[in-house]
Protein backbone atom coordinates (compact mmCIF):
# COMPACT_ATOMS: atom_id res chain seq x y z
CA UNK A 1 0.00 0.00 0.00
CA UNK A 2 1.10 3.61 -1.45
CA UNK A 3 1.57 6.04 1.65
CA UNK A 4 0.41 9.53 0.75
CA UNK A 5 1.83 13.24 2.36
CA UNK A 6 0.68 16.66 1.86
CA UNK A 7 2.64 17.91 -0.97
CA UNK A 8 3.82 21.73 0.69
CA UNK A 9 6.45 24.24 -1.22
CA UNK A 10 9.24 22.86 1.25
CA UNK A 11 8.25 19.30 0.91
CA UNK A 12 7.45 17.84 3.86
CA UNK A 13 4.60 18.54 6.44
CA UNK A 14 5.83 20.32 9.73
CA UNK A 15 2.74 19.18 11.76
CA UNK A 16 1.86 15.32 12.51
CA UNK A 17 -1.54 14.53 10.74
CA UNK A 18 -3.94 13.60 13.31
CA UNK A 19 -4.09 10.34 11.60
CA UNK A 20 -4.19 8.42 7.90
CA UNK A 21 -7.43 7.05 6.59
CA UNK A 22 -7.39 4.37 3.82
CA UNK A 23 -8.32 4.96 -0.22
CA UNK A 24 -10.31 1.65 -0.99
CA UNK A 25 -10.28 0.00 -4.52
CA UNK A 26 -13.97 -0.52 -4.89
CA UNK A 27 -13.79 -3.17 -6.77
CA UNK A 28 -12.29 -5.72 -4.88
CA UNK A 29 -12.58 -3.63 -1.51
CA UNK A 30 -8.80 -3.41 -1.16
CA UNK A 31 -6.53 -0.71 0.62
CA UNK A 32 -4.68 1.11 -2.28
CA UNK A 33 -3.00 4.31 -0.47
CA UNK A 34 -3.38 5.86 2.98
CA UNK A 35 -3.03 9.35 3.22
CA UNK A 36 -3.19 12.25 6.07
CA UNK A 37 -6.28 12.84 7.78
CA UNK A 38 -5.39 16.46 7.67
CA UNK A 39 -7.13 18.92 10.07
CA UNK A 40 -6.84 23.18 10.68
CA UNK A 41 -2.72 23.06 11.31
CA UNK A 42 -2.00 20.89 8.50
CA UNK A 43 -4.14 23.87 5.98
CA UNK A 44 -2.80 26.76 8.09
CA UNK A 45 0.49 25.12 6.95
CA UNK A 46 -0.40 24.96 3.51
CA UNK A 47 -2.19 28.27 2.90
CA UNK A 48 1.07 30.02 4.59
CA UNK A 49 2.98 27.69 1.90
CA UNK A 50 0.89 29.57 -0.81
CA UNK A 51 1.03 32.57 0.12
CA UNK A 52 4.61 32.59 0.17
CA UNK A 53 4.88 31.42 -3.09
CA UNK A 54 2.41 34.28 -4.57
CA UNK A 55 4.71 36.57 -3.91
CA UNK A 56 7.32 35.83 -6.68
CA UNK A 57 4.24 33.75 -8.62
CA UNK A 58 1.73 36.47 -9.31
CA UNK A 59 4.96 38.24 -10.49
CA UNK A 60 5.70 35.91 -13.14
CA UNK A 61 4.50 36.39 -16.60
CA UNK A 62 1.54 35.46 -18.13
CA UNK A 63 3.74 33.41 -21.01
CA UNK A 64 6.36 32.46 -18.15
CA UNK A 65 3.06 30.27 -16.39
CA UNK A 66 1.87 29.10 -19.81
CA UNK A 67 5.07 27.30 -20.52
CA UNK A 68 5.02 25.93 -16.99
CA UNK A 69 1.30 24.44 -18.09
CA UNK A 70 2.31 22.76 -21.17
CA UNK A 71 5.09 21.15 -19.27
CA UNK A 72 2.66 19.62 -16.70
CA UNK A 73 0.46 18.97 -19.84
CA UNK A 74 3.35 16.86 -21.51
CA UNK A 75 4.54 15.36 -17.98
CA UNK A 76 0.43 14.25 -18.08
CA UNK A 77 0.70 12.41 -21.47
CA UNK A 78 4.09 10.67 -20.25
CA UNK A 79 2.40 9.60 -17.38
CA UNK A 80 -1.00 8.46 -18.73
CA UNK A 81 -1.38 5.16 -18.48
CA UNK A 82 -0.37 5.24 -14.84
CA UNK A 83 -2.78 8.43 -13.84
CA UNK A 84 -5.91 6.19 -15.70
CA UNK A 85 -4.60 2.92 -13.52
CA UNK A 86 -4.57 5.22 -10.47
CA UNK A 87 -8.57 6.67 -11.41
CA UNK A 88 -9.88 3.40 -12.45
CA UNK A 89 -8.19 1.75 -9.01
CA UNK A 90 -9.51 4.77 -6.56
CA UNK A 91 -13.31 5.05 -8.06
CA UNK A 92 -14.08 2.28 -9.99
CA UNK A 93 -14.50 3.75 -13.51
CA UNK A 94 -14.05 1.45 -16.32
CA UNK A 95 -10.39 2.27 -17.72
CA UNK A 96 -11.73 3.33 -21.30
CA UNK A 97 -13.30 6.33 -19.45
CA UNK A 98 -10.17 6.96 -17.17
CA UNK A 99 -7.96 7.07 -20.57
CA UNK A 100 -10.66 10.23 -21.50
CA UNK A 101 -10.30 11.99 -18.26
CA UNK A 102 -6.32 11.53 -18.85
CA UNK A 103 -6.99 13.47 -22.33
CA UNK A 104 -9.57 16.10 -21.32
CA UNK A 105 -7.05 17.14 -18.31
CA UNK A 106 -4.30 17.25 -20.76
CA UNK A 107 -6.22 19.75 -23.19
CA UNK A 108 -7.08 21.80 -20.42
CA UNK A 109 -4.02 22.44 -19.58
CA UNK A 110 -2.83 22.89 -23.29
CA UNK A 111 -5.91 25.08 -23.78
CA UNK A 112 -5.18 27.74 -20.35
CA UNK A 113 -1.75 27.64 -21.52
CA UNK A 114 -2.84 28.97 -25.04
CA UNK A 115 -4.98 31.31 -23.60
CA UNK A 116 -2.39 32.72 -21.31
CA UNK A 117 -0.20 33.41 -23.63
CA UNK A 118 -3.11 35.22 -26.16
CA UNK A 119 -3.85 37.52 -23.47
CA UNK A 120 -0.47 38.34 -22.79
CA UNK A 121 -0.11 39.07 -26.49
CA UNK A 122 -2.73 42.15 -25.81
CA UNK A 123 -0.80 43.42 -22.35
CA UNK A 124 2.11 45.79 -21.89
CA UNK A 125 5.12 44.42 -19.64
CA UNK A 126 2.90 46.13 -16.57
CA UNK A 127 -0.31 44.01 -17.86
CA UNK A 128 -2.26 46.75 -18.65
CA UNK A 129 -4.23 46.75 -21.67
CA UNK A 130 -5.96 49.64 -23.51
CA UNK A 131 -9.52 49.78 -23.08
CA UNK A 132 -11.98 51.74 -25.78
CA UNK A 133 -13.68 54.86 -24.41
CA UNK A 134 -16.31 57.23 -25.97
CA UNK A 135 -15.41 60.11 -23.73
CA UNK A 136 -12.57 61.97 -25.20
CA UNK A 137 -11.67 63.52 -21.78
CA UNK A 138 -10.67 60.31 -20.46
CA UNK A 139 -8.64 56.79 -20.87
CA UNK A 140 -8.55 54.14 -18.96
CA UNK A 141 -5.91 50.84 -19.31
CA UNK A 142 -7.48 47.24 -17.79
CA UNK A 143 -5.04 45.11 -15.26
CA UNK A 144 -6.46 41.19 -14.95
CA UNK A 145 -4.65 40.43 -11.34
CA UNK A 146 -4.59 37.05 -9.85
CA UNK A 147 -7.06 36.66 -6.88
CA UNK A 148 -4.43 35.58 -4.89
CA UNK A 149 -4.42 32.10 -2.60
CA UNK A 150 -7.20 29.91 -3.82
CA UNK A 151 -8.80 26.44 -2.88
CA UNK A 152 -9.82 23.99 -4.95
CA UNK A 153 -11.66 21.07 -3.81
CA UNK A 154 -12.91 18.22 -6.06
CA UNK A 155 -14.94 15.52 -5.68
CA UNK A 156 -14.58 11.77 -6.56
CA UNK A 157 -16.04 11.33 -9.42
CA UNK A 158 -13.90 13.13 -12.14
CA UNK A 159 -10.64 13.37 -10.31
CA UNK A 160 -7.51 14.75 -12.93
CA UNK A 161 -10.78 16.20 -14.91
CA UNK A 162 -11.73 18.36 -12.44
CA UNK A 163 -8.80 19.46 -10.76
CA UNK A 164 -6.99 20.51 -14.35
CA UNK A 165 -10.57 22.61 -14.66
CA UNK A 166 -9.70 24.72 -12.03
CA UNK A 167 -5.59 24.12 -11.52
CA UNK A 168 -5.10 25.16 -14.93
CA UNK A 169 -6.72 28.64 -15.04
CA UNK A 170 -6.11 29.24 -11.23
CA UNK A 171 -2.02 29.14 -12.46
CA UNK A 172 -2.61 30.48 -15.60
CA UNK A 173 -3.94 33.79 -13.67
CA UNK A 174 -1.40 33.99 -11.87
CA UNK A 175 -3.08 32.83 -8.33
CA UNK A 176 -1.20 29.98 -6.10
CA UNK A 177 -3.19 27.03 -4.79
CA UNK A 178 -3.87 24.54 -2.09
CA UNK A 179 -5.98 21.64 -3.21
CA UNK A 180 -7.79 19.13 -1.54
CA UNK A 181 -9.01 16.43 -3.21
CA UNK A 182 -11.89 13.97 -2.46
CA UNK A 183 -10.97 11.60 0.40
CA UNK A 184 -12.06 8.67 -1.68
CA UNK A 185 -9.48 9.51 -4.67
CA UNK A 186 -6.35 10.79 -3.38
CA UNK A 187 -4.20 8.77 -5.25
CA UNK A 188 -4.58 10.54 -9.09
CA UNK A 189 -3.66 13.32 -7.46
CA UNK A 190 -0.83 12.28 -5.73
CA UNK A 191 0.45 11.72 -8.63
CA UNK A 192 -0.15 15.29 -9.96
CA UNK A 193 1.86 16.68 -7.17
CA UNK A 194 4.89 14.05 -8.83
CA UNK A 195 4.01 16.45 -12.02
CA UNK A 196 3.71 19.78 -10.61
CA UNK A 197 8.13 18.53 -9.13
CA UNK A 198 8.97 17.12 -12.14
CA UNK A 199 8.06 20.54 -14.31
CA UNK A 200 9.74 22.66 -12.48
CA UNK A 201 6.76 24.63 -10.46
CA UNK A 202 8.28 27.03 -8.08
CA UNK A 203 7.57 25.61 -4.55
CA UNK A 204 4.63 26.61 -2.94
CA UNK A 205 2.65 27.61 -5.93
CA UNK A 206 0.82 23.88 -6.06
CA UNK A 207 0.24 22.33 -2.46
CA UNK A 208 -1.98 19.46 -1.85
CA UNK A 209 -3.74 18.33 1.63
CA UNK A 210 -5.25 15.55 1.71
CA UNK A 211 -8.08 14.71 3.62
CA UNK A 212 -11.79 14.68 4.47
CA UNK A 213 -14.49 17.36 5.00
CA UNK A 214 -12.89 18.61 8.02
CA UNK A 215 -9.58 19.61 6.51
CA UNK A 216 -12.43 21.47 3.19
CA UNK A 217 -13.53 23.10 6.08
CA UNK A 218 -10.38 24.39 7.69
CA UNK A 219 -9.26 25.68 3.87
CA UNK A 220 -12.43 27.77 2.93
CA UNK A 221 -12.72 29.37 6.29
CA UNK A 222 -9.04 30.20 6.32
CA UNK A 223 -8.94 33.97 6.18
CA UNK A 224 -5.78 34.30 3.79
CA UNK A 225 -7.62 31.89 1.15
CA UNK A 226 -9.55 34.57 -1.13
CA UNK A 227 -11.22 32.45 -3.42
CA UNK A 228 -13.14 29.02 -3.22
CA UNK A 229 -13.73 27.14 -6.53
CA UNK A 230 -16.04 23.70 -5.30
CA UNK A 231 -17.42 20.93 -6.99
CA UNK A 232 -19.66 18.29 -5.16
CA UNK A 233 -23.02 18.67 -3.78
CA UNK A 234 -25.50 21.22 -3.63
CA UNK A 235 -25.68 20.57 0.21
CA UNK A 236 -21.78 20.71 0.74
CA UNK A 237 -21.71 24.42 -1.85
CA UNK A 238 -24.39 25.50 0.22
CA UNK A 239 -22.37 25.21 3.70
CA UNK A 240 -19.55 26.19 1.74
CA UNK A 241 -21.54 29.82 0.79
CA UNK A 242 -22.37 30.46 4.44
CA UNK A 243 -18.82 29.67 5.76
CA UNK A 244 -17.02 32.04 3.32
CA UNK A 245 -19.94 34.66 3.39
CA UNK A 246 -18.49 36.80 5.90
CA UNK A 247 -15.33 37.27 4.52
CA UNK A 248 -16.93 37.98 1.04
CA UNK A 249 -14.91 35.23 -0.57
CA UNK A 250 -15.31 34.84 -4.67
CA UNK A 251 -17.10 31.37 -4.96
CA UNK A 252 -17.23 28.90 -8.17
CA UNK A 253 -19.26 26.16 -6.71
CA UNK A 254 -20.13 23.49 -9.62
CA UNK A 255 -23.17 21.43 -7.82
CA UNK A 256 -25.51 18.80 -8.81
CA UNK A 257 -27.97 18.45 -10.94
CA UNK A 258 -31.19 16.26 -12.17
CA UNK A 259 -30.83 16.98 -15.74
CA UNK A 260 -33.64 16.10 -18.77
CA UNK A 261 -32.98 14.23 -21.99
CA UNK A 262 -35.53 15.04 -24.50
CA UNK A 263 -36.43 12.75 -27.66
CA UNK A 264 -38.71 14.27 -30.03
CA UNK A 265 -40.58 12.07 -32.52
CA UNK A 266 -38.32 13.03 -35.44
CA UNK A 267 -35.65 11.38 -33.76
CA UNK A 268 -32.77 9.18 -35.27
CA UNK A 269 -33.76 6.25 -33.45
CA UNK A 270 -29.64 5.04 -32.64
CA UNK A 271 -28.55 8.75 -31.98
CA UNK A 272 -31.34 9.05 -29.13
CA UNK A 273 -30.66 5.40 -27.68
CA UNK A 274 -26.97 6.17 -27.51
CA UNK A 275 -27.22 9.35 -26.22
CA UNK A 276 -29.72 8.28 -23.49
CA UNK A 277 -27.32 5.68 -22.88
CA UNK A 278 -24.05 7.25 -22.72
CA UNK A 279 -25.95 10.46 -20.73
CA UNK A 280 -26.66 8.00 -17.80
CA UNK A 281 -24.56 4.76 -17.73
CA UNK A 282 -21.13 6.64 -18.61
CA UNK A 283 -19.09 6.66 -15.18
CA UNK A 284 -22.18 4.50 -13.73
CA UNK A 285 -24.55 7.44 -13.52
CA UNK A 286 -22.08 9.23 -11.41
CA UNK A 287 -21.90 12.30 -13.53
CA UNK A 288 -22.91 15.87 -12.15
CA UNK A 289 -24.59 16.35 -15.62
CA UNK A 290 -26.41 12.91 -16.32
CA UNK A 291 -29.55 12.88 -18.25
CA UNK A 292 -31.21 11.10 -15.53
CA UNK A 293 -34.48 12.23 -16.68
CA UNK A 294 -35.95 10.89 -20.08
CA UNK A 295 -38.87 12.44 -21.77
CA UNK A 296 -39.93 10.76 -24.48
CA UNK A 297 -42.77 12.00 -27.58
CA UNK A 298 -45.74 9.93 -26.82
CA UNK A 299 -45.73 8.53 -30.26
CA UNK A 300 -42.34 7.04 -30.24
CA UNK A 301 -42.06 5.80 -26.80
CA UNK A 302 -43.29 2.26 -26.94
CA UNK A 303 -40.22 1.42 -29.72
CA UNK A 304 -37.82 3.56 -28.10
CA UNK A 305 -38.12 2.17 -24.71
CA UNK A 306 -38.51 -1.54 -25.99
CA UNK A 307 -34.92 -0.95 -27.57
CA UNK A 308 -33.54 0.36 -24.87
CA UNK A 309 -34.72 -2.45 -22.71
CA UNK A 310 -32.68 -4.84 -24.83
CA UNK A 311 -29.78 -2.39 -25.33
CA UNK A 312 -29.55 -2.06 -21.39
CA UNK A 313 -30.31 -6.00 -20.58
CA UNK A 314 -26.73 -6.11 -22.30
CA UNK A 315 -25.26 -4.27 -20.21
CA UNK A 316 -23.32 -5.54 -17.25
CA UNK A 317 -20.87 -4.24 -14.83
CA UNK A 318 -17.48 -5.86 -14.62
CA UNK A 319 -13.82 -5.38 -13.17
CA UNK A 320 -13.25 -1.59 -14.23
CA UNK A 321 -9.41 -2.27 -14.96
CA UNK A 322 -10.48 -4.40 -17.84
CA UNK A 323 -10.23 -2.86 -21.30
CA UNK A 324 -13.63 -4.08 -21.86
CA UNK A 325 -15.62 -3.12 -18.97
CA UNK A 326 -18.65 -0.67 -19.78
CA UNK A 327 -19.35 -0.27 -15.82
CA UNK A 328 -17.70 -0.67 -12.69
CA UNK A 329 -18.69 -0.59 -9.45
CA UNK A 330 -20.10 2.31 -7.74
CA UNK A 331 -17.20 4.52 -6.19
CA UNK A 332 -17.41 3.64 -2.84
CA UNK A 333 -19.96 2.04 -0.24
CA UNK A 334 -21.65 5.68 0.80
CA UNK A 335 -22.57 5.88 -2.83
CA UNK A 336 -23.83 2.08 -2.75
CA UNK A 337 -25.85 2.62 0.02
CA UNK A 338 -27.55 5.65 -1.20
CA UNK A 339 -28.52 3.80 -4.97
CA UNK A 340 -29.24 1.14 -2.82
CA UNK A 341 -32.00 3.43 -0.74
CA UNK A 342 -33.37 4.83 -4.20
CA UNK A 343 -33.93 1.76 -5.22
CA UNK A 344 -36.11 0.68 -2.35
CA UNK A 345 -38.07 4.10 -2.59
CA UNK A 346 -38.89 3.24 -5.89
CA UNK A 347 -40.16 -0.07 -4.43
CA UNK A 348 -41.94 1.85 -1.84
CA UNK A 349 -43.62 4.15 -4.35
CA UNK A 350 -44.60 1.35 -6.95
CA UNK A 351 -42.38 2.72 -9.72
CA UNK A 352 -42.43 0.31 -12.68
CA UNK A 353 -39.09 -1.47 -13.29
CA UNK A 354 -37.90 -2.24 -17.13
CA UNK A 355 -34.36 -3.28 -16.25
CA UNK A 356 -32.36 -3.55 -13.40
CA UNK A 357 -33.70 -2.30 -9.79
CA UNK A 358 -31.25 -4.75 -7.39
CA UNK A 359 -27.74 -4.46 -6.43
CA UNK A 360 -25.74 -7.30 -8.44
CA UNK A 361 -21.92 -8.94 -8.18
CA UNK A 362 -19.59 -10.58 -10.76
CA UNK A 363 -18.56 -12.87 -7.73
CA UNK A 364 -16.02 -10.04 -6.82
CA UNK A 365 -17.62 -6.32 -6.18
CA UNK A 366 -19.78 -6.17 -3.41
CA UNK A 367 -20.94 -2.50 -4.64
CA UNK A 368 -22.51 -3.13 -7.73
CA UNK A 369 -25.96 -1.93 -9.44
CA UNK A 370 -27.77 -3.06 -12.08
CA UNK A 371 -28.27 -0.62 -14.69
CA UNK A 372 -32.11 0.55 -14.18
CA UNK A 373 -34.66 2.04 -15.87
CA UNK A 374 -38.61 2.96 -14.44
CA UNK A 375 -41.05 3.72 -16.52
CA UNK A 376 -43.99 6.40 -16.32
CA UNK A 377 -42.46 7.62 -13.13
CA UNK A 378 -45.02 10.16 -11.51
CA UNK A 379 -43.62 13.72 -11.36
CA UNK A 380 -43.70 13.40 -7.40
CA UNK A 381 -41.75 10.57 -7.22
CA UNK A 382 -38.47 11.50 -5.22
CA UNK A 383 -36.69 9.25 -7.98
CA UNK A 384 -37.90 12.11 -10.61
CA UNK A 385 -37.24 14.70 -8.51
CA UNK A 386 -34.28 14.17 -6.72
CA UNK A 387 -30.15 13.71 -8.22
CA UNK A 388 -29.23 10.02 -7.10
CA UNK A 389 -26.27 9.82 -8.77
CA UNK A 390 -25.65 6.11 -10.31
CA UNK A 391 -27.23 4.01 -12.98
CA UNK A 392 -30.54 4.57 -12.53
CA UNK A 393 -32.91 6.32 -15.66
CA UNK A 394 -36.87 7.56 -14.89
CA UNK A 395 -38.57 7.83 -18.21
CA UNK A 396 -41.92 9.98 -19.11
CA UNK A 397 -43.84 10.66 -22.45
CA UNK A 398 -44.93 13.88 -23.36
CA UNK A 399 -47.35 15.21 -25.65
CA UNK A 400 -46.62 19.18 -26.86
CA UNK A 401 -43.17 20.70 -27.16
CA UNK A 402 -44.13 23.08 -24.56
CA UNK A 403 -45.04 20.30 -22.10
CA UNK A 404 -41.82 18.48 -22.68
CA UNK A 405 -39.77 22.37 -22.26
CA UNK A 406 -42.01 22.30 -18.78
CA UNK A 407 -41.20 18.99 -17.83
CA UNK A 408 -37.56 19.98 -17.75
CA UNK A 409 -37.49 23.08 -16.56
CA UNK A 410 -39.64 21.93 -13.39
CA UNK A 411 -36.26 21.06 -11.34
CA UNK A 412 -34.60 23.03 -8.38
CA UNK A 413 -31.33 22.24 -10.74
CA UNK A 414 -30.24 23.51 -13.76
CA UNK A 415 -26.84 22.28 -14.84
CA UNK A 416 -27.21 20.20 -18.45
CA UNK A 417 -29.37 18.87 -20.99
CA UNK A 418 -29.47 16.89 -24.31
CA UNK A 419 -32.47 17.53 -27.38
CA UNK A 420 -32.71 14.98 -29.46
CA UNK A 421 -34.82 15.57 -33.01
CA UNK A 422 -34.61 15.35 -36.69
CA UNK A 423 -35.32 19.04 -37.29
CA UNK A 424 -32.06 20.73 -35.76
CA UNK A 425 -34.21 24.29 -35.57
CA UNK A 426 -36.83 23.28 -33.06
CA UNK A 427 -33.85 21.33 -31.61
CA UNK A 428 -32.12 24.77 -31.08
CA UNK A 429 -35.39 26.33 -29.98
CA UNK A 430 -36.07 24.09 -27.61
CA UNK A 431 -32.23 24.36 -26.26
CA UNK A 432 -32.60 27.80 -26.06
CA UNK A 433 -35.92 27.78 -23.71
CA UNK A 434 -34.25 25.40 -21.24
CA UNK A 435 -32.89 26.43 -17.72
CA UNK A 436 -29.69 24.63 -18.19
CA UNK A 437 -25.77 25.84 -18.59
CA UNK A 438 -24.59 23.15 -20.98
CA UNK A 439 -27.18 21.39 -23.65
CA UNK A 440 -26.08 19.16 -26.15
CA UNK A 441 -28.11 18.52 -29.61
CA UNK A 442 -28.31 15.47 -31.27
CA UNK A 443 -24.91 14.05 -29.42
CA UNK A 444 -23.22 12.69 -26.55
CA UNK A 445 -21.93 14.68 -23.22
CA UNK A 446 -18.95 15.97 -25.02
CA UNK A 447 -17.64 18.66 -22.90
CA UNK A 448 -15.46 20.77 -24.78
CA UNK A 449 -12.65 22.87 -23.35
CA UNK A 450 -13.29 26.20 -25.12
CA UNK A 451 -17.24 26.33 -24.20
CA UNK A 452 -18.35 27.07 -20.35
CA UNK A 453 -19.24 24.49 -17.87
CA UNK A 454 -21.71 25.16 -14.50
CA UNK A 455 -25.21 25.93 -13.80
CA UNK A 456 -28.06 27.50 -12.78
CA UNK A 457 -30.50 27.71 -10.01
CA UNK A 458 -29.17 24.98 -7.36
CA UNK A 459 -26.43 23.96 -9.87
CA UNK A 460 -23.82 26.26 -8.63
CA UNK A 461 -22.33 29.79 -9.58
CA UNK A 462 -19.92 30.93 -11.66
CA UNK A 463 -18.54 28.73 -15.30
CA UNK A 464 -14.94 26.87 -15.40
CA UNK A 465 -13.37 26.04 -18.56
CA UNK A 466 -13.10 28.74 -21.60
CA UNK A 467 -12.14 32.16 -20.97
CA UNK A 468 -14.89 32.16 -18.16
CA UNK A 469 -12.95 29.49 -16.30
CA UNK A 470 -9.84 31.81 -16.63
CA UNK A 471 -11.53 35.15 -15.39
CA UNK A 472 -13.19 33.18 -12.29
CA UNK A 473 -9.46 33.36 -11.18
CA UNK A 474 -8.73 37.23 -11.76
CA UNK A 475 -9.95 40.14 -10.46
CA UNK A 476 -10.54 43.38 -12.66
CA UNK A 477 -8.96 46.77 -12.12
CA UNK A 478 -9.08 49.62 -14.15
CA UNK A 479 -6.91 52.55 -14.25
CA UNK A 480 -8.16 56.00 -15.83
CA UNK A 481 -6.89 59.36 -15.97
CA UNK A 482 -7.60 62.62 -18.17
CA UNK A 483 -6.36 62.04 -21.78
P1 LIG B 1 -19.70 13.80 -2.30
O1 LIG B 1 -21.14 13.45 -2.25
O2 LIG B 1 -19.08 13.81 -3.64
O3 LIG B 1 -18.84 13.21 -1.23
P2 LIG B 1 -19.23 16.35 -1.07
O4 LIG B 1 -19.81 17.62 -1.53
O5 LIG B 1 -19.49 15.90 0.31
O6 LIG B 1 -19.75 15.35 -2.12
O7 LIG B 1 -17.66 16.32 -1.29
C1 LIG B 1 -16.97 17.01 -2.30
C2 LIG B 1 -15.67 17.55 -1.72
O8 LIG B 1 -15.96 18.48 -0.68
C3 LIG B 1 -14.77 16.50 -1.10
O9 LIG B 1 -13.41 16.82 -1.38
C4 LIG B 1 -15.06 16.65 0.40
O10 LIG B 1 -14.02 16.21 1.24
C5 LIG B 1 -15.23 18.15 0.51
N1 LIG B 1 -16.01 18.62 1.68
C6 LIG B 1 -16.91 17.93 2.42
N2 LIG B 1 -17.43 18.72 3.39
C7 LIG B 1 -16.83 19.94 3.26
C8 LIG B 1 -16.95 21.21 3.96
N3 LIG B 1 -17.78 21.38 4.98
N4 LIG B 1 -16.21 22.24 3.52
C9 LIG B 1 -15.38 22.10 2.47
N5 LIG B 1 -15.22 20.94 1.78
C10 LIG B 1 -15.93 19.88 2.16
Amino acid sequence: MIRIENYLGNNRQASQPAGYLQSVNPYNREAIAEFPCSGKAEVDEAVASAEQALVGWRQTSATQRADYLDRIASAIELRSEQIAAAITASCGKPLTEAGYDVLDSIDCYRYYAALARELAAQQDAQGLQAVAIADPAFSSRLRREPVGVVALITPWNFPTVTTSWKLAPALAAGCTVVLKPSEVTPLPESILAEICTAAGLPAGVVNIVYGAGEAGAALVSHPQVRKVSFTGSTATGARIALETAAEIKNLSLELGGKSSIIVFDDADMEVALQAIMGGIFFNNGQICSATSRLLVHEGIAAELLAQLQQRVAQLKPSNPATAEAVLGPLACEAQFNKVMEYLAIAEAEGLQCLNGGKACSDGVSQWMVEPTVYVDVPVSSRLWQEEIFGPVLCCRTFATVEEAIERANDCEYGLAATVVSGDEQRAEAVACQLEAGHIWLNCDQKVLVETSWGGMKKSGLGRELGPWGLSAFTEVKHITRKS
